[in-house]
């Protein structure tokens, strides 16, 4: 089935209009994987052309997210390549010139209808149960009513005379496809000011990138028909060598089964960032909506992704974003971190915290003791500092958490706290063990307590919260000193 294809081009094409959303992650994902895995090349370009919504930080953001999420593109920003350069706003004599190509080859022609007349024709059509899209009026102006609408001052669009058969093609994903002449209308490419629309940069560019498969989201299948003889036409006037093939990945759904989206709490990449994923885990889990690598294996690397990635075993049912599961996935690969690189990770998010700016060596060796301790119990980077800022934070700014202040430390918690107090203030070596053992004598033994209601305060007293790291290791981490104080603090 899966045989090796020679000269692989794919690209990833977003428009920088806010953050990156899931669904375009793993668009993103899906062309890497395939041009890895067949040695092509993975382009990336942006579509920068709509000047009232793009802006410079988003096309930053994009630059970044894709950094981040290690996705490395052979030809685009940065990087160059012999195609570019790879900013739409960057090509527009490239688009005018191709518009006048059309022009003159009578493959597109100039429509001067006014939104007004478009508007009624369109009400009209309607009423008599025709179809509604554009009626083709200009297809065969006469000179006299061309030179009429001239000189009322008309600024024309430029629209792409589309053939009047069926067109069809064969998705990778979805098979084959047909769509009716009548409902696919001729349609504009370039707006009366001379702004090039997507309709025609898109399939320019990725005749001229020599684009082999395009494989973008289900959203866009619609626009596939209008592509088609557009490719078409540019292959016939020599600007491109052939017509791309296509494939329509899922659509990525949210909860309630709606389609996800930029606007969602959980449709920006952004958020996954902020709560610390992984890219690794991230990736991971974004790789199983739509593809499996076969068997239900669900942990895998994306260098094992590329070397099994097969494009036609790509599910065409929509795909169900699970959090619950993303998040899972993510504490595997978590916990597959060696120590160093667990802390080195934790890091921006301590620090987006405030809990310390540049890390200093005493810093860096207790968030090295501390990875273990915490890598089992996170799923994300950014629990660490809930787990970790007891650690970190100065003795002025240490706060218990109220709700578990009202939990662990009623009246009978003060007696306890001042026996733990007691127990460890005399003991000559600061160890884990010491201070377990000291401890279990006090209050297990001395005072009687079951376990849970011995340290249950003491972990609040020292961590500021009922869920922390291992609380007898917490303690020699924290030293002696600090210990001391914030048992005080609550036995008073
Ligand atoms: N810029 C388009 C988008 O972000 C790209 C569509 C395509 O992949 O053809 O939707
Ligand atoms: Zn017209």
């Amino acid at each position: 089935m899966d045989e090796h294809l020679d000269g692989v081009r794919v690209r990833f094409c977003p428009s920088p209009t806010g953050n990156l959303h899931v669904g375009g992650v793993r668009t993103c994902l899906f062309n890497w994987a395939f041009a890895r895995h067949h040695a092509g090349a993975f382009v990336f370009r942006v579509e920068d052309t709509d000047m009232s919504r793009d802006t410079e930080e988003s096309y930053d953001n994009l630059l970044a997210s894709l950094r981040w999420l290690r996705l490395d593109w052979d030809e685009g920003p940065e990087v160059g390549g012999e195609f570019g350069p790879y900013r739409q706003s960057q090509r527009l004599e490239l688009y005018a010139d191709v518009a006048a190509s059309l022009l003159e080859a009578r493959r597109a022609y100039y429509c001067y209808c006014s939104q007004q007349e478009l508007e009624e024709r369109r009400q009209a059509a309607r009423t008599a149960g025709r179809p509604s899209g554009y009626d083709g009026h200009c297809r065969t102006l006469t000179r006299g009513q061309v030179t009429a609408y001239e000189q009322e001052g008309r600024r024309p669009v430029l629209r792409f005379r589309m053939p009047d058969r069926t067109v069809t093609f064969t998705d990778l994903v979805r098979g084959d496809i047909a769509f009716e002449a009548d409902n696919v209308p001729d349609y504009v490419l370039v707006r009366g000011n001379g702004h090039p629309l997507y309709t025609l940069t898109n399939p320019v560019d990725d005749a001229t990138m020599q684009i082999s498969h395009v494989l973008r989201g289900e959203d866009l299948l619609s626009s596939t028909p209008r592509q088609v003889p557009l490719h078409e036409a540019l292959v016939d006037l020599g600007l491109s060598e052939r017509v791309p093939q296509f494939g329509h990945l899922p659509f990525v759904m949210g909860p309630g089964n709606k389609k996800l989206s930029k606007r969602d709490p959980g449709g920006g990449l952004a958020t996954y960032q902020e709560r610390g994923f992984l890219p690794e885990g991230f990736l991971n889990y974004l790789a199983l909506l739509g593809w499996s690598i076969g068997g239900d294996r669900e942990i895998f690397s994306m260098q094992e992704m590329a070397e099994a990635f097969d494009i036609s075993r790509v599910n065409a049912t929509a795909a169900q974003f699970d959090l619950k599961k993303c998040e899972a996935i993510n504490a595997i690969w978590l916990r597959s971190l060696a120590a160093d690189d667990l802390a080195d990770r934790m890091v921006p998010y301590l620090q987006a915290a405030g809990l310390f700016g540049d890390v200093t060596p005493e810093q860096r060796a207790v968030l090295l003791e501390a990875a273990p301790l915490v890598q089992e119990r996170m799923q994300v980077l950014g629990e660490a500092v809930e787990m970790l800022g007891f650690l970190f934070v100065s003795e002025e700014a240490f706060r218990i958490d109220p709700t578990d202040r009202e939990k662990m430390l009623g009246n009978e918690a003060s007696r306890v706290v001042a026996a733990a107090y007691d127990a460890v203030c005399v003991l000559d070596a600061w160890t884990t063990a010491r201070i377990e053992a000291s401890l279990r004598a006090a209050l297990v033994d001395g005072l009687g307590l079951k376990p849970r209601n011995a340290f249950g305060p003491v972990r609040v007293a020292i961590t500021g919260r009922r869920i922390s790291p291992p609380l007898f290791e917490s303690m020699e981490l924290l030293g002696r000193e600090r210990c001391l104080r914030r048992l005080a603090a609550v036995a008073e």
